[in-house]
């Protein structure tokens, strides 16, 4: 673990989740020199909590559907092509957990071009009343990742520094965190406090836990129902999670129940099925950020301060086009996932490597400065 190496760095990557993570690989993988940093090692924030799913989005048809469509695609190459050793892939059954969710899961069925089909007889042998009859769609295939796993293994290699950075400083040309510096810097610390005043940026945590069990009941495809029920890539473990708990967070001083978070897991899993013989192994809890309208971020940030004093006007509700917007210079920021920052990591990974290699531009649809108008207006 180097933690004297001065040398100036392509990028540096603040955040070991899977964004960060997946964005050193696929950096790294371009020729670019990077270092990565976290102030409690990889994947130990939301990512470690995940149950890492690469499960479709049930969604209606618009803008999110075709990203999240995309991204699961490319996701699932990217990681039985890539890490094979860390993704379980099993088929998926997703039941519908609300009326309005059951009316999601219909008219998906009739869009989706993925590949699904009836209910296996051995599976439906092993559901609840309520599963088999709430509306369901059962994919032919869909995969789990090992979260701490696949996190480690893309980072193998790369420069990895435990440090918690407390403030950006850019002078020369570079981002200077400490002794290191770099023209570029990633911006990947998910629902923790933002370095930077960028309130506009409209990000949530969400809570979440998940244990690994021991059960006697064989589980043999991926379930998400009330909660999400699923083999993993370890011989006879099983991974219970969710991130519903909208209202505790870790910041806020109070101690997270562990014993409740458990018992509301496992009342919601006997929900969808009997698992016989229980034995919890571990808890897993993080937060995860979601964005306010529910797209990812990946784009520059914009520096609040110099663009209200060009624009004033912004605060009256004057239109200016976003490129004419002051940025904080070579950053970019990866966030607002959330539940399905594995799902997403590859392709937000993969289009910030076209950007910063071949200078492609990144999606405008995703740029966290859709935020920027509508707060500007609200500064008055
Ligand atoms: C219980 C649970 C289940 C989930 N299930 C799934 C699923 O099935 N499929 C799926 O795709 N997604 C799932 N998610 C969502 C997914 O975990 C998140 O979208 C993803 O973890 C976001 O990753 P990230 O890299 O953006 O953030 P994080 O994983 O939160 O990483 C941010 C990192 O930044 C570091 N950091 C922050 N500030 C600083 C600082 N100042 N200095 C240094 N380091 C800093 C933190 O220590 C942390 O490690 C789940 C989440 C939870 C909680």
């Amino acid at each position: 673990m180097p933690i004297s190496k001065t040398s100036p760095y392509d990028v540096i990557i603040i955040g070991a989740g899977i964004n960060g993570c997946c964005c050193a690989y696929t950096l790294a993988q371009a020729g670019l020199n990077v270092a990565l940093i976290d102030q409690d090692g990889i994947a130990s924030g939301g990512s470690g909590a995940a149950g890492a799913f690469i499960s479709p989005k049930i969604s209606k048809a618009g803008t999110l559907k075709e990203i999240m469509s995309e991204a699961h695609t490319e996701a699932l190459e990217f990681y039985t092509t890539n890490f094979p050793n860390f993704t379980l892939v099993k088929p998926l059954l997703h039941v519908a957990n609300t009326p309005e969710e059951g009316e999601k899961v219909e008219s998906f069925k009739h869009e989706t071009h993925l590949k699904h089909s009836n209910i296996p007889h051995k599976i439906q042998i092993l559901l609840s009343d309520e599963a088999l009859n709430s509306p369901s769609i059962y994919f032919d295939k869909g995969a789990v990742v090992d979260a701490q796993g696949v996190c480690n293994a893309m980072t193998e290699g790369i420069d990895f520094y435990p440090i918690k950075v407390e403030k950006l400083i850019h002078s020369y040309g570079s981002w200077q965190i400490g002794d290191l510096n770099a023209k570029h810097l990633v911006l990947s610390i998910g629902a923790y406090p933002k370095l930077l005043p960028i309130e506009y940026v409209g990000l949530r945590g969400i809570w979440g836990h998940r244990i690994d069990i021991e059960t006697a009941t064989h589980i043999p495809c991926i379930l998400h129902h009330h909660v999400s029920i699923s083999p993993t890539t370890k011989e006879g473990i099983v991974a219970i999670g969710a991130t519903h708990n909208v209202h505790y967070s870790p910041f806020s001083g109070e101690l997270y129940d562990v014993e409740q978070g458990r018992s509301i897991l496992l009342e919601k899993a006997s929900k969808t099925l009997k698992l016989n013989n229980i034995n919890i192994i571990n808890d897993y809890m993080g937060l995860r950020s979601g964005s306010n309208d529910y797209l990812p971020m990946l784009g520059s940030l914009v520096n609040a301060v110099s663009t209200l004093e060009k624009y004033p006007h912004l605060r009256h509700g004057q239109v200016v086009d976003p490129r004419k917007y002051v940025y904080y210079p070579n950053l970019t920021m990866i966030n607002g996932s959330g539940g399905y920052g594995f799902v997403l990591a590859p392709y937000l990974a993969k289009r910030l490597g076209e950007f910063l290699t071949d200078g492609k531009e990144m999606d405008p649809i995703l740029s966290p400065s859709r935020f920027f108008p509508r707060w500007a207006k609200r500064q008055s």
